[in-house]
């Protein structure tokens, strides 16, 4: 039996950054004693299953508390018959000190996976942060001395003022960060955020800047010993998030939380965004159908730089639904925004660029 990934949502914030619609809040600690112990339960309910991975995300997890956080793990650990693999935390740099990095490697996580956003003061203003260069510095060695060596950051594009020339810092400083693992998202304006209310009067570079930024942030990175092979992520060699890859290789996970999704046993379920209900029936889901078929197995698998492979949907879907998919891929292929190499089909960059449209028309 295949081992699944565990997604723990820990849904508080310090406050709320003006771009974010994650499922978050500010919290007490009587609130956060209740979360804890409602997880215990949703665990507890699943102990049956057996991990590799266990990721921890938010929200912001370090401000959970670093007892809670041990505690979680531990019961995580335990349940899910966890005996090596994978477990990540995300950490803030304005919540991340020597007590909670000592407290997480000696629970066993292995990897930390930071919002850096921008290295750029100003840029990071704009963006909510609070904590500087230096603190986010200082967090990365914390995580070094304590013998965490697998850490990803996060970069946004796109950023309001953002220049080709500031994102050129930004990279410089995650590289020489001694970071494994870059991810580098295009800053999305969500419905129901700050930003969006203020869209009209913020900074934005053009949707062309934007454009040009994550082909250089593509190519910077490749250039630096980062490879490319998600979308969004780049990493040192075999330094992939082993659990990300979970999902868009369309295997099973387990997500813990209000607002968390799971796919188990070839189903998908959820749960609602709502805390008072989760505290009150924590094993209570919302279904969502069943998962893994062909559609959303091809559309996942398309995220990653080497994309589907023909021999693998064959196998698992049968021939001519490839033989349909690289079809309807002629046009894209012809375009240079897509590629096909005899085995596997793939987007190319400026493919990736335009994927949700491309995938709209080619499944
Ligand atoms: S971006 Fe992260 S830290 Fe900021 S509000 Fe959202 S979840 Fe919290």
């Amino acid at each position: 039996m295949m081992k699944k990934g565990i997604y723990i949502h820990i849904p508080f914030c310090q406050t709320k950054c003006p771009y974010c619609d994650f499922y978050s809040m500010r919290g007490t600690e009587e609130k956060k004693d209740l979360y804890l112990e409602a997880l215990i339960k949703e665990i507890l309910f699943h102990k049956n299953i057996s991990a590799d991975t266990i990721y921890l995300g938010g929200g912001t997890p370090s401000v959970f508390g670093n007892e809670r956080l041990k505690k979680v793990i531990e019961a995580a650990k335990k349940n899910f018959s966890f005996n090596d693999g994978e477990i990540t935390v995300e950490v803030n740099p304005s919540s991340c000190d020597e007590d909670l990095i000592k407290v997480l490697s000696s629970v066993g996580v292995n990897r930390i996976s930071m919002g850096l956003q921008s290295a750029v003061d100003e840029e990071r203003k704009f963006l909510g942060r609070h904590s500087d260069r230096e603190k986010i510095k200082n967090s990365i060695e914390l995580c070094h001395k304590y013998g965490i060596e697998n850490i990803s950051l996060d970069v946004m594009l796109g950023v309001p003022e953002q220049t080709l020339e500031t994102l050129c810092k930004t990279l410089d400083f995650a590289i020489n960060s001694g970071a494994k693992h870059i991810s580098a998202y295009i800053l999305k304006i969500e419905e129901n955020t700050l930003f969006y209310r203020r869209r009209d009067t913020l900074p934005l570079p053009d949707e062309d800047t934007v454009c040009d930024m994550y082909e250089f942030v593509c190519d910077y990175l490749e250039n630096n010993g980062f490879n490319q092979y998600e979308i969004s992520n780049f990493s040192k060699q075999d330094f992939e998030s082993k659990h990300n890859l979970k999902y868009w290789n369309s295997e099973e996970y387990l997500g813990l939380g209000p607002a968390a999704h799971s796919f188990l046993d070839g189903k998908r379920f959820y749960h609602e965004r709502n805390f008072e209900e989760y505290l009150k029936n924590p094993t209570a889901y919302i279904p969502d159908g069943d998962g893994g078929d062909f559609e959303e197995f091809a559309m996942l698998k398309l995220r990653l730089t080497k994309g589907v492979s023909g021999k693998e949907i064959s196998e698992k879907f049968g021939e001519e639904n490839f033989q349909k998919l690289l079809k309807n891929s002629v046009k894209f292929i012809s375009m240079k925004l897509m590629n096909f190499d005899g085995e596997n089909l793939y987007f190319t960059r400026q493919g990736f660029l335009l994927s949700n449209t491309i995938l709209s028309e080619i499944i």
